[in-house]
């Protein structure tokens, strides 16, 4: 009986063991299926990591947005305000790119006046009259314009220089002999200072600048700087020839004055991106068309300048140094 209770007994525990073990499964199974959502983050985070690497490509796509902005920027150039807001708004993502990309577009653009000839002859108008001249000289200054050089433009679109609110550069093609005898003393009247860009070979020829006057109008603040040795058309002679006119003239211009010279006027306007690589390689760091427009920091060797010509009354000067995109 005993045996058969033991044995009774014997079989209960196998049961209550068996319950237990069961148990004790079935909780650490329940245990384990609850802790899987605990452990769901870790594939999540590949998830977010993905986000952030679909980001980064983004990142590099905005400098190409940025350089198509610029291809579109001309037009906007007196709009610098506007130009500003397009990396703002496309770059809100992130923002590490911002500083360094916007300060460029924040610059706003400048005048650079360019004339020729300040002298009488009827029927031309690239010789402006000395009183037409003076009239322009007269209205800047009535209107507050300061003059600064090349010099402090090339450091102000890419240096941090400041330059006054109303600020324009004055520039003179070719070199004639009556920017010494009529242009230098009407601007010195009003405070003013240019840049000559002088052909080297003509140098002292009739009725261009000599060294002498070249000497004296650098020492009272002018700028003179290279327009080539003999004023080709850059496009019309060889890649050697191109390199000649101009080192040769930068080094000419160097030796005479005794400084570096850093700006080229391209004769005739003429450019193109293989002319702009050998100023370049060159030495220069500003190249001076005679695209319409004010200068903006958008490419140092594709400066826009303001035409200014005899008989194109006041009004009309007026209109272009008051508009980007006159
Ligand atoms: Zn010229």
């Amino acid at each position: 009986m005993l045996r058969g209770v033991g044995d009774m007994n014997h079989v209960k525990s196998k049961y209550i063991y068996l319950f237990f073990v069961i148990t004790v499964l079935t909780t650490l199974v329940i245990l384990g299926c609850s802790s899987r959502p605990n452990e769901a983050p870790v594939p999540q985070k590949p998830t977010i990591n993905e986000e952030i690497q679909n980001q980064e490509p983004r990142e590099e796509q905005e400098p190409i947005e940025k350089e198509s902005d610029k291809d579109v920027s001309p037009p906007e150039a007196d709009n610098p305000l506007e130009s500003g807001n397009d990396p703002l708004e496309s770059l809100e993502p992130t923002q590490p790119l911002p500083p360094a990309s916007l300060s460029p577009a924040l610059k706003s653009p400048i005048p650079i006046l360019y004339y020729h000839s300040i002298d009488y002859e009827e029927g031309n108008e690239l010789r402006v009259p000395p009183e037409e001249f003076e009239a322009h000289m007269e209205h800047l200054s009535q209107n507050g314009y300061e003059s600064v050089t090349l010099d402090d433009l090339y450091q102000y679109f890419y240096a941090g220089k400041d330059l006054p609110e109303k600020a324009f550069v004055l520039t003179f093609d070719d070199g004639y002999e009556d920017n010494y005898i009529h242009a230098f003393p009407i601007a010195e009247k009003y405070g003013y200072s240019g840049t000559v860009f002088v052909v080297t070979e003509w140098i002292g020829g009739k009725g261009y600048l000599n060294r002498q006057q070249l000497l004296e109008m650098n020492q009272a603040g002018w700028q003179i700087e290279s327009h080539t040795v003999t004023h080709p058309y850059l496009d019309s002679i060889s890649t050697e020839q191109i390199k000649e006119e101009l080192l040769t003239s930068k080094e000419v211009l160097e030796e005479l004055l005794g400084k570096p010279k850093v700006a080229f006027a391209y004769p005739y306007g003429v450019y193109d991106s293989s002319i702009i690589e050998l100023c370049r390689e060159t030495g220069y760091k500003m190249g001076l068309t005679i695209d319409r427009g004010w200068a903006g920091p958008e490419d140092p060797f594709r400066m826009k300048r303001v035409y200014c010509y005899a008989q194109m009354g006041l009004d009309e000067f007026r209109r272009r140094v008051e508009n980007a995109n006159y």
